[in-house]
């Protein structure tokens, strides 16, 4: 039994956009880190081996453009990343939408369930954040900003993990309630995130 769920574990799966149909190959990780991976203080992580990414909280369609959960993607196959590689030649990984497309579906999407709503809000912090068009937005353009700090705001009130909570506080500026909130964490990215607070910087940094 151990040897079949290690095997499922490994597994990768093809998944299709259920606007378009456009396939994309997601990583059997999911979205947690792997020991080697770097991971930042939003809990963002890059992975530092080809063979594994991290999956989007909604992956960016390039055909359509918009974006979809990736529990909502229709499974096409499951295999090895060898075998999907030979099927499926030039899939590509799914990656989240830009920063720019998440402003768009945040705003033209009427109904949204909670956990969409997180999912679009936590990608948009990190896009603007870890990506150059991201960092560029929030470097040049006003409106960006102001729609990025709302972003935020909103973002704290949704979810429910401290450790997120106390980071959003710490890159707005709230050092004080950032370090209320840890005050009883003492893992090492609690510890890490709360003395940059201390030190009253509001930069997101890689955890050491
Ligand atoms: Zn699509």
């Amino acid at each position: 039994m151990a040897l079949k769920s290690d095997k499922q574990q490994n597994q990768y799966t093809v998944l299709e956009c259920p606007e378009c149909g456009e396939q994309y190959i997601v990583s059997p990780r999911g979205n947690l880190p792997s020991e080697a991976a770097t991971l930042f203080s939003d809990g963002f992580f890059i992975e530092n081996d080809d063979s594994n990414w991290r999956t989007p909280l909604i992956i960016g369609c390039v055909t359509c453009e918009l974006g979809f959960m990736p529990q909502a993607g229709k499974v096409i196959a499951k295999g090895s990343l060898y075998e999907l590689l030979e099927k499926y030649p030039g899939i590509k990984k799914a990656t989240p939408p830009t920063a720019g497309a998440l402003v768009l579906d945040l705003r033209a999407r009427t109904k949204i369930s909670e956990s969409e709503e997180i999912a679009i809000r936590r990608e948009l912090w990190y896009a603007a954040l870890h990506t150059e068009k991201g960092r560029a937005l929030l470097q040049c353009n006003k409106k960006f900003v102001a729609f990025f700090h709302q972003n935020l705001m909103r973002l704290i009130n949704r979810v429910s993990d401290t450790l997120l909570q106390a980071e959003i506080y710490r890159q707005t500026g709230a050092f004080d309630q950032c370090l209320d909130l840890l005050q009883n964490d003492s893992e090492t990215m609690a510890k890490q995130i709360g003395q940059q607070a201390n030190a009253k910087n509001s930069m997101v940094f890689q955890i050491e």
